[in-house]
């Protein structure tokens, strides 16, 4: 898999203490969660890369976002702070525009996390923008500098609330943050062998368009195989609902790079 995940721990050094539990904060502990999710998503074969490469070092959060020119997905990882000391949900911000049908990944990774926590409140989504001089944008600059190098899909989770006492607990276990790691690279990497499924062009679902989707496209043009219902969606490059010599061309020049499906 060809996927480039771009993983941001959001903060650095001892930032924001949990006020419940003294020995927490979200700087280090997202730290630890970051770096055991860039582990768990090596395995499944994504590139990772990471924000920062020392835990001490601050970097401007619009800088970290733009960190994420050439990937696939920005993930900036967060425990949440609340007046209320009840409150206890995860909650997924995602483009306020919904780019790239952004809500999907978005609504996936909010309750698979929720649900592995226990969490009370369960799971939410949110989206906030802010208006500029220069117009209106994303409110967290993280996602604003991501958005601004063309990342196609960027998030911010947090992971329930470091004002919750069970919250804060729970996290402060180490094997509940392998668990959290495990759990947001395997919906990443599902989400992903999807994505490769459903790419328009690429028929057999390689992640790619080469001469392979052409000539099997061509094949189900001519009736010798079948296509799945994926395959079907990758084939029918125009959308009209079947296969035909024009779909096929432009698979052709997919493939030779004149087309852009
Ligand atoms: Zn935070």
């Amino acid at each position: 898999m060809a996927f480039k995940i771009m993983l941001d721990a959001g903060h650095y050094g001892k930032v924001n203490q949990s006020t419940v539990i003294p020995e927490y904060y979200e700087s280090e502990v997202m730290w630890k969660l970051h770096l055991l999710l860039k582990n768990e998503l090596e395995k499944f074969g994504f590139e990772v890369g990471t924000t920062r490469s020392v835990q001490t070092d601050e970097l401007d959060e619009t800088k970290r976002g733009r960190k994420s020119v050439g990937y696939d997905l920005f993930l900036s990882l967060h425990s949440n702070a609340s007046t209320r000391k009840n409150a206890d949900h995860v909650i997924v911000y995602y483009s306020y525009e919904n780019k790239n049908n952004a809500i999907e990944f978005a609504s996936k990774l909010s309750i698979g996390v929720a649900t592995l926590m226990g969490v009370k409140e369960g799971s939410k989504l949110g989206t906030r923008s802010h208006e500029f001089d220069d117009g209106i944008d994303e409110y967290y600059g993280v996602l604003r500098g991501a958005k601004s190098v063309g990342t196609p899909l960027y998030y911010i989770i947090n992971h329930s609330f470091h004002t919750n006492f069970a919250a804060t607990r729970w996290l402060l276990v180490e094997s509940n943050l392998k668990k959290i790691a495990k759990l947001e690279a395997g919906i990443i990497a599902a989400y992903y062998v999807n994505k490769t499924l459903f790419t328009k062009g690429d028929v057999i679902g390689d992640g790619k368009i080469t001469a392979k989707d052409y000539l099997y496209a061509k094949r189900a043009l001519f009736g010798t195989v079948k296509l799945t219902e994926d395959q079907f969606f990758a084939a029918d490059i125009d959308q009209d609902n079947k296969i035909t010599s024009k779909d096929n061309l432009k698979i052709k020049r997919a493939w030779l790079g004149t087309f852009e499906p």
